[in-house]
């Protein structure tokens, strides 16, 4: 796949090294010509990169705000004149790429609700063939790495090489603090298979509230990714779309200014020792905790075997839920977080029972 990097994006490059990150900023839909300036005019001391506007909003049930259209992208391009920033929006389908590009938006970007579907996908890359813009893949909502990973080949086979995945988290039924729940490891899955392709995280959307914007972005600033795409309004509170997760521009320039940028190596000899030696440890203690589990599941094998030849059912309420209600509690007194123990243990628990029920 040919992609070229975030800088040729926005024609400037990184001072001395140092992995500032990429920021998108502005409100989650259009509203009003003046709600659009004076959010993206007040962005401008926040020293971010890249202004976004929704304008055609996918929204999970009718009847509520679906964006203003195509006005919208007359107002966007006088605030681009006015401001002095690219600017951003989301495109659903052929006729929104039409006038979107129309209305000369710099960069587009496909929605987590249209990633799911390859017929929208490809219709969109259809639409974009011999155009040099730049494109971000939301992830779909659903947690699923091939469907990313296909809308993103589906745009560079239409000849887009200035791409990038957004992560804005995946949604599920269970409730969880987040509004989508980050599951990062599909993101590092994504960058691992496409080392080249640029990765922006967008807080706003997995957090839902205004409060874990500022944590999660820090985390993927540990995680390095190369962006942020941060839901900005003038008047979050009044928004006509994702009130509770928009900020205003003077915080926005706050939790940028709070947010620890890290690099992702260093020329320090001995840090990079000191490292060498905590990762061999690890790697003895990872080896360890595979050995352990091979013992448990070799006598997993036998009590298999057991209720087989005593034709005893391979699942039994009663134990697991003592052994789902004692282990987080055993591995909280060892300071490990209870979520962690719970899930580790869903996972030996369905390893368990395949083995006993192939036995
Ligand atoms: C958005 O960015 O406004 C949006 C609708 O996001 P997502 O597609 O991630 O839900
Ligand atoms: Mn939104």
């Amino acid at each position: 796949m040919n992609i070229s990097t975030l800088e040729s994006w926005i024609g400037k490059k990184q001072p001395n090294g140092d992995k500032k990150p990429v920021v998108i900023a502005g409100p989650c839909s259009a509203e009003t010509e003046d709600q659009l300036l004076t959010t993206c005019k007040a962005l401008t001391d926040s020293g971010i990169d890249i202004l976004r506007a929704g304008i055609w909003k996918p929204r999970t049930r009718p009847n509520s705000f679906e964006g203003v259209g195509e006005i919208g992208l007359k107002w966007f391009k006088e605030v681009k004149k006015e401001v002095g920033l690219p600017t951003a929006t989301e495109v659903a389908n052929a006729q929104h790429v039409e006038l979107a590009l129309k209305h000369e938006v710099d960069i587009l970007w496909i929605g987590a609700r249209s990633t799911v579907n390859p017929f929208t996908v490809q219709e969109i890359a259809d639409a974009l063939r011999g155009v040099d813009i730049p494109v971000i893949v939301k992830n779909p909502i659903n947690p699923d790495l091939s469907l990313w990973l296909g809308g993103i080949e589906r745009i560079a086979g239409a000849g887009i090489t200035k791409l990038a995945a957004l992560h804005r988290g995946f949604s599920s039924f269970e409730k969880t603090k987040y509004r989508n729940i980050p599951m990062w490891q599909i993101a590092i899955e994504l960058k691992s298979l496409l080392p080249e392709l640029p990765i922006f995280c967008d807080p706003s959307h997995i957090g839902g509230k205004r409060d874990l914007i500022l944590p999660l972005a820090q985390r993927a600033m540990d995680l390095n990714y190369d962006g942020l795409m941060i839901e900005t309004h003038i008047d979050p509170d009044n928004a006509w779309s994702d009130a509770s997760q928009q900020v205003t521009p003077l915080r926005l320039h706050e939790i940028l200014k709070e947010l620890q940028i890290k690099r992702p190596t260093t020329e320090n000899q001995e840090f990079n020792t000191q490292l060498d030696d905590l990762r061999s440890k690890i790697d003895g203690i990872d080896r360890e905790i595979l050995e352990i589990l091979a013992a448990r599941m070799s006598l997993v094998e036998k009590i298999g075997d057991y209720k087989k030849t005593n034709k005893i059912t391979v699942f039994q309420v009663d134990r697991w839920t003592k052994v789902f209600n004692t282990r987080p509690e055993w591995g909280e007194k060892m300071n490990l977080d209870k979520d962690f123990t719970a899930q580790l243990f869903k996972l030996i628990h369905d390893e368990s029972i395949k083995i006993q029920a192939s036995r």
